[in-house]
């Protein structure tokens, strides 16, 4: 092994607030799926990591920028992040994105967001399916920092609705007990989640993540990360 390579400490980017795969707990620290797929990960490779809780759009930036080596916030594998010039890991999750609304709301589906405004986080999928749709069901969009904020403009009327990754919400409304309930019928096309580096000279640090990706999902280590923060 080349010892250089195995000395480094790799800079790893990731969001802040994005439950179940990026979170602080009750007792102060920083969990969460990619947190613990990162650690099993790294063990398995022998490498040494730093973790930058960023928040999404800083951490793409960072990654952007050169000032981190890789982005772990589960972030979505699609196409047109490819063109532009990311370049992922396998995958590690499927998700797909879903609008929902207040506890109380009686908006059923995207007909119902006519002439209402839609709050996205910046610089996510999410944000790109409401661009994508806002047109046709004649509604606007409103961008927010980060997914706390986002459901807040929600639940405190500025937004009839918020999009973002199902498993997100789905687990904020379970066990953060938000007073919001997902759209039936308003998902997108899935998209697997992925590490992403821009900087091909990390992609030995890519190679690392897929071969230990492949053994912590032969071994069971995945399926029990995957256990403790989804369960059921
Ligand atoms: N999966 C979404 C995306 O890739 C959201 C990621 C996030 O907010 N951390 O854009």
């Amino acid at each position: 092994a080349d010892t250089t390579a195995s000395d480094k400490t790799w800079i790893v980017a990731m969001d802040t607030v994005f439950r179940p795969f990026e979170y602080t707990d009750e007792s102060g620290n920083f969990v969460g799926i990619d947190v613990d797929i990162l650690k099993a990960v790294a063990e398995d490779q022998g490498f040494k990591y730093e973790i930058q809780s960023l928040g999404w759009d800083a951490a793409v930036a960072a990654v952007q920028a050169g000032q981190a080596d890789v982005l772990l916030a589960g972030a979505s594998i699609t196409d047109e992040r490819k063109e532009a010039g990311w370049i992922f890991s396998d995958s590690y999750y499927d998700s797909c994105q879903i609008f929902a609304v207040k506890g109380d709301s009686t908006v059923a589906s995207l007909e119902d967001l006519k002439g209402q405004t839609v709050a996205v986080k910046n610089g996510t999928a999410g944000a790109k399916y409401a661009d994508s749709l806002k047109d046709q069901y004649g509604f606007t969009v409103d961008v927010y920092e980060d997914s706390p904020t986002m459901y807040q403009a929600v639940i405190l009327g500025q937004a009839v609705a918020c999009v973002e990754d199902e498993p997100i919400m789905a687990d904020n409304i379970k066990t953060g007990g938000l007073d919001l309930k997902l759209v039936d019928g308003t998902q997108s096309e899935g998209a697997p989640y992925g590490f992403a580096i821009m900087n091909e000279s990390n992609q030995e640090l890519l190679d690392m993540i897929n071969a230990g990706l492949a053994d912590i999902k032969a071994n069971g280590t995945y399926d029990e990360i995957i256990a403790t923060y989804v369960g059921e």
